[in-house]
């Protein structure tokens, strides 16, 4: 997808969510969601922050910011452990069917597709509501760490 069609639709979920939140969609805001879009994808809040140096956006603004995003639903966060937990963000895209396994003990990260339970929630319909798009994390202990115990 275009970076200029992410920036859009990541835009109309800010605004969406800014109208049902009583929350003004700040100018400042905006800038921080089109750094956010055009940041090499997953990233930390530190790259933001260089991003938006230029901008000279305040620390605090940025982490605000990135709570917003979250809860409005543009944002994935998720927490790694390599070596110290390090929190990572990722945009949510709408046509990205997401499916990831995680481990619980060293924090990697990976991608699975599974056209059978794809499905089955394609096809579930919810009263009142509309599916956009899901997200599926699969929970547990990789290979590596169940083979350490083991030894
Ligand atoms: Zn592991």
């Amino acid at each position: 997808m275009k970076k200029e069609r992410i920036y859009a639709n990541a835009l109309g979920r800010l605004y969406r969510y800014a109208k049902t939140h009583n929350l003004r969609p700040a100018a400042i805001r905006k800038i921080v969601l089109e750094q956010t879009c055009y940041l090499h994808q997953p990233f930390v809040a530190e790259q933001l922050i260089e991003a938006c140096k230029q901008e000279r956006i305040s620390t605090a603004t940025i982490y605000n910011s990135l709570r917003i995003f979250v809860k409005a639903g543009i944002l994935r966060e998720s927490k790694r452990h390599l070596g110290q937990p390090v929190t990572e963000y990722e945009l949510i895209s709408d046509n990205v069917k997401h499916m990831q396994l995680i481990c619980k003990t060293c924090g990697r990260v990976t991608d699975f597709s599974d056209r059978a339970i794809g499905r089955l929630i394609e096809e579930r319909k919810y009263p009142n509501f509309n599916m956009q798009h899901y997200s599926l994390i699969v929970y547990g202990e990789c290979k590596i760490c169940r083979s350490k115990k083991i030894e």
